[in-house]
C-alpha cells in the first residue's frame, strides 16, 4: 500500500525514539481521505474499511514502516522546554509520491513514549474531528498545511475532565523538522547533530540551497519567507492558530498542531480564542511578531553553525530578520488589499484605507468573512449599501474605497471576481465544529462528513449549505478553544 522510503529513521539515534504503537482494542474507520490518498499514489483498493481501520490505528504494521517519536524542544509562550518530542504522536515512515515529493506518514493519538511526560499519549475524538476539518479545509482554503489522511475511533475510552471516547488521525506532513527540532540540539550544544539536522532539512526542503556558500543563512532566509507566507495567509483568512510555539512552527511553512486554533468570526485585531492564552500572545494582531520571534529562536541556532565570525554573523542574520518584518507588512497588506478590490496596482494611501475598513469592522463587531464578501457586491453598486447599514462610519469608508476602485479603471465584474476568489464564503467556523463533535459523540458522523464536503469549495455559492456560511447566533459563538491534550 505504501512505499515507505525513510530517512528520519536513519538519523543518529539523538533525533527519535523506536517505539510500536499501542494496541487499540476495537478501530472503526470514521474516514479516509480518498482524494488525498490518490495524490500521494497510494493505493487503497486492495484494503477493507476494517483493514484500514487496523493499519490507521496502528495495529497492523506495514511492511517497511518504522514507527519513531521525533525529538524536539521549544518554547512555550515564551519558556523554553529543553525536551518535548512526540508525545502521542509516531511517524510511520516516509512515502514518495509520484512526483517524487516526500511525505511523512503520522498518527497522532497512538499512545505514549518516552517523549509523554505524565501525558497518556492518547487523543480523544473531538481534537481529531476538529484537526481533520481544520487541516482539510486550510488546504482547500488555498494554504500550506498538513493535511488528513485517516481518522478511526479506537475503542478505547480517554479521561480528561470526563470518559471520552479515544481516535487517531493519520497525518501527512513535508516533514515534521520543528524549530523546536534546532533548538533541541543548540540547547544541548550538540553541534554535531545540530549540523546534521540542518543538512537534513536543507536537503529535503531547500536542496536548491545546499551548494551556497552560507546554505544555512540561506536556510534562514527560506524558512523566514516560507513562515511569512504562510502566517499572512492565515491572517488574510482571519485564522488564528492560537498556539504559535516554536514546537509548533514547522520549517516547510507548513500549518502544523491545531489546537485551541479558530476563524473568527467577528472581527477584533486583539482576538485570542486559547483558554490559556491568558496573556494575548497568540492573538490575531500579534501573530505577526510572534512569526519573528520565533525565527529569531532559529536564527540564534543556526548561528551556531556558521564559520565567519560571530558578531558579523549576529549582525547577517539580524539584518534578514529586519527584511522579513518588512516583507511580512507587504505581503499582508497586499493580500489584505486584494481582499477589498485593489488588486495590484497598490498606492501607499491604501494602508489608510484598509485600517479605515478594519477599523469600521472592528468597531461594529462585523463578521470578518461575510464583510469582504458582502463588500465584493458593491462593486457595482452605487446607491444601496448592500448588507451594511448605512452608518457615517461605512459611509466614510464608502466614499474612499468606491472612488479608488474606480481609478483602478478595470472593469467592475474583474474587481469582484477577484475579491470573490480570495474571499471565502464557507470557513470551518467554530459553532459548526463544535456542532459536528457534539453529534459524533453522539455517534453520529453525518455532519462531520458534510462539513468536510462543503469546506472542499470554500469559493464557490453552495446554496443548500447557506448554514455553513452563517456567523454563529449569540449563543453559539465559541469564545475560547482548548488544547487537544
Ligand atoms: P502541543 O502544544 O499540543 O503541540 O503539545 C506540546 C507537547 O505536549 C508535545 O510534546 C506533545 O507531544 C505533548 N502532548 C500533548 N498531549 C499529550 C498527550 N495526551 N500525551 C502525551 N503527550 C502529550
Ligand atoms: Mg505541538
Amino acid at each position: 500500500m505504501f512505499n515507505f522510503d525513510n530517512t528520519y529513521s536513519r538519523l543518529p539515534e539523538q533525533f527519535y525514539a523506536r517505539v510500536a504503537p499501542a494496541k487499540v482494542p476495537e478501530p472503526a474507520l470514521i474516514k479516509w481521505n480518498e482524494d488525498l490518498a490518490r495524490g500521494l499514489g497510494i493505493q487503497s483498493e486492495q484494503f477493507t474499511d476494517r483493514e484500514l481501520a487496523e493499519i490507521f490505528a496502528g495495529r497492523k504494521l506495514l511492511p517497511g514502516s518504522e514507527p519513531i517519536a521525533l525529538v524536539y524542544a521549544g518554547h512555550q509562550f515564551g519558556q523554553f522546554v529543553p525536551r518535548l518530542g512526540d508525545g502521542r504522536a509516531l511517524l510511520l515512515g516516509e512515502i514518495l509520491d509520484p512526483s517524487g515529493k516526500r511525505f511523512d506518514i503520522q498518527l497522532k493519538g497512538s499512545g505514549r513514549t518516552p517523549f509523554s511526560r505524565q501525558g497518556d499519549g492518547k487523543a480523544p475524538l473531538g481534537p481529531i474531528l476538529r484537526e481533520y476539518i481544520v487541516s482539510e479545509g486550510l488546504h482547500h482554503l488555498g494554504l500550506p498545511t498538513t493535511r488528513s489522511l485517516a481518522a478511526v475511533r479506537t475503542g478505547e475510552t480517554v479521561y480528561r475532565e470526563k470518559a471520552l471516547p479515544g481516535a487517531i488521525l493519520t497525518r501527512v506532513a513535508a516533514s515534521h523538522i520543528r524549530i523546536g527540532t534546532f533548538e533541541y540540539f543548540a540547547a544541548r550544544n550538540d553541534r554535531e547533530n545540530l549540523k546534521t539536522l540542518a543538512d537534513y532539512a536543507i536537503q529535503r526542503h531547500y536542496p536548491e540551497i545546499q551548494d551556497e556558500a552560507d546554505a544555512y543563512f540561506h536556510f534562514f532566509r527560506k524558512v523566514g519567507r516560507a513562515q511569512v507566507e504562510l502566517v499572512t495567509g492565515w491572517m488574510a483568512l482571519g485564522f488564528i492558530h492560537g498556539v504559535m510555539n516554536t514546537d509548533n512552527m514547522s520549517v516547510t511553512g507548513e500549518s502544523i498542531d491545531f489546537g485551541p486554533c479558530g476563524f473568527m468570526d467577528q472581527f477584533r485585531f486583539d482576538r485570542v480564542f486559547s483558554s490559556i492564552d491568558r496573556f494575548g500572545r497568540y492573538s490575531y494582531s500579534n501573530q505577526v511578531q510572534i512569526t519573528l520571534w520565533n525565527l529569531s529562536r532559529l536564527g540564534s541556532c543556526l548561528i551556531h553553525l556558521a564559520d565567519r565570525g560571530t558578531e558579523d554573523t549576529i549582525e547577517s542574520y539580524n539584518t534578514e530578520l529586519e527584511s522579513l518584518g518588512t516583507l511580512f507588512n507587504q505581503r499582508l497588506t497586499s493580500k489584505m488589499l486584494k481582499k477589498i478590490g485593489i488588486l495590484n496596482d497598490e498606492k501607499p494611501e491604501d494602508q489608510g484605507l484598509l485600517h479605515q475598513w478594519l477599523g469600521y469592522l472592528e468597531k461594529h463587531a462585523l463578521d470578518y468573512t461575510l464583510s469582504f464578501r458582502n463588500l465584493a457586491e458593491l462593486v457595482k453598486n452605487d446607491s444601496d449599501s448592500g448588507f451594511f447599514e448605512k452608518t457615517d462610519d461605512f459611509q466614510a469608508f464608502y466614499r474612499n474605497w468606491e472612488k479608488r476602485i474606480r481609478a483602478q479603471g478595470r472593469h467592475a465584474d474583474a474587481i469582484r471576481e477577484g475579491m470573490n476568489s480570495v474571499n471565502p464564503l464557507y470557513i470551518p467556523r467554530n459553532h459548526m465544529i463544535e456542532r459536528v463533535i457534539a453529534a459524533a459523540l453522539e455517534g453520529d458522523f453525518d455532519l462531520f462528513h458534510e462539513m468536510n464536503a462543503v469546506l472542499e469549495k470554500p469559493y464557490e455559492e453552495q446554496e443548500r449549505f447557506n448554514e455553513y456560511r452563517s456567523p454563529p447566533e449569540p449563543h453559539e459563538v465559541v469564545r475560547t478553544t482548548f488544547c487537544g491534550t
